[in-house]
């Protein structure tokens, strides 16, 4: 009895102080001395990008982002690729340099002809139509809040430019079958559908509060003939493979995670609260069924993205290293991880990566760059 009534009146500790210390415990060993400046930037305000809404009639609003100095990341990426490849072509004509032989190049010349060969499949694959204003690293301005056109389409959505990440390396092609297996709120959701390449696309998630949220975002952006492409349900993601499985070209498992960002900032929702430790230590378990049930989903050849908002290795490459296994294992299904270094060397000028995952790429939050975390990695179907 007594024991039970000093349980009931203890203070309670901010799930946001346990969740810092959980931080500090693991992360302070994962990621070394970088950890203090990622610290410092979750505890700060994060930035934001402006993803443009192709739909909208919104001509307008790239000048007048630009006149406050942001800039389109993604364009700024491939024309950085241009320049080098324009460099190494030069650099190849300057010195009589043979294709493929690297005799006669000075280090320069040899530094750009490699961020060229590097960064060569993205700018091959990127589609050009996603546009993201983002402010310089160190500028902190905030967007307007998105406006609405004449027919009512808002002309930008802000979000977390990092998550475009996930989408981008998912390298949307014409007429593809996306499933979007996590898919509320919705932003990736959105952004899939401004590549303008969706032949079809299936956008799930389990909870039905968030899904009506979903469909506000659609409704808010995506005019109705676009909208009618897209199926929207609210299975269990994990029994995926029962409702259609291998008929998708491309699946993206954003998956749940701690979103660290938030649990060190805010209590409401919090998944540090001791009342849902059980929820958060199950959470790689269902990280591995959701991505295994999208790899299902996968027709052969195809690809998946995995992602989370989590700087931890147990959600991140340790989730995607056992699921190889158990996609070789049980179903006897081959399963190769897609090199996605070039991106760090792409958008190095936009946001912070970490250079020592096993497995696929890290954005790291940074004081002046102040977007992630966000973990994605390409996973190719045999
Ligand atoms: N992709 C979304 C976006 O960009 O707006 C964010 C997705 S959020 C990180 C993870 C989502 O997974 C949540 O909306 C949650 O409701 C959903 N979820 C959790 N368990 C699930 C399950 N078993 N099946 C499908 N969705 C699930």
């Amino acid at each position: 009895r007594h024991k039970e009534k000093w349980a009931a009146t203890a203070p309670r500790i901010p799930s946001t102080r346990l969740a810092l210390h959980h931080f500090d415990t693991s992360y302070s060993l994962h990621l070394g001395a970088l950890w203090p400046s990622v610290r410092a930037g979750l505890l700060c305000e994060q930035k934001y990008g402006a993803l443009l809404n192709n739909f909208a009639a919104a001509d307008h609003v790239p000048e007048e982002l630009e006149l406050l100095n942001a800039t389109d990341f993604i364009s700024e990426a491939l024309q950085k690729v241009q320049q080098w490849q324009r460099g190494a072509a030069v650099g190849e004509a300057a010195t009589g340099c043979q294709e493929g032989s690297g005799e006669g190049r000075t280090g320069m010349q040899a530094e750009i002809v490699a961020q060229a060969e590097m960064s060569s499949p993205l700018c091959t694959s990127i589609s050009s139509k996603i546009k993201c204003y983002t402010f310089p690293r160190g500028d902190i301005t905030r967007f307007r809040p998105a406006r609405p056109d004449g027919l009512g389409l808002l002309d930008y959505y802000l979000m977390d430019a990092a998550s475009l990440l996930p989408v981008l390396a998912l390298d949307v092609q014409p007429d593809d079958f996306v499933l979007d297996l996590c898919a509320a709120p919705g932003g990736k959701t959105l952004a899939l559908l401004q590549t303008g390449f969706c032949g079809h696309l299936a956008a799930n998630d389990v909870s039905v509060s968030r899904t009506k949220r979903l469909y506000q975002i659609l409704q808010s952006y995506v005019p109705k003939e676009v909208r009618d492409t897209v199926s929207v349900t609210s299975y269990d993601g994990r029994d995926w493979d029962q409702v259609k499985g291998g008929t998708f070209h491309k699946v993206l498992v954003d998956v749940p995670c701690t979103t660290d960002r938030h649990s060190a900032m805010e209590e409401d929702n919090n998944i540090f609260h001791r009342r849902r430790t059980k929820e958060r230590q199950m959470l790689p378990m269902l990280q591995l069924q959701l991505l295994m049930a999208g790899i299902l989903a996968a027709r052969p050849g195809g690809a998946v993205l995995y992602s989370t908002c989590s700087l931890s290795p147990l959600q991140n490459e340790c989730v995607v290293e056992r699921a190889l296994d158990v996609a070789q294992a049980q179903f006897n299904i081959s399963i190769h991880p897609e090199d996605l270094s070039h991106f760090r060397t792409l958008f190095q000028d936009t946001f912070s990566f970490f250079s020592e995952c096993r497995l696929g790429e890290l954005v790291l939050p940074h004081l002046t760059a102040n977007f992630g975390p966000m973990y994605f990695c390409k996973l190719r179907r045999e």
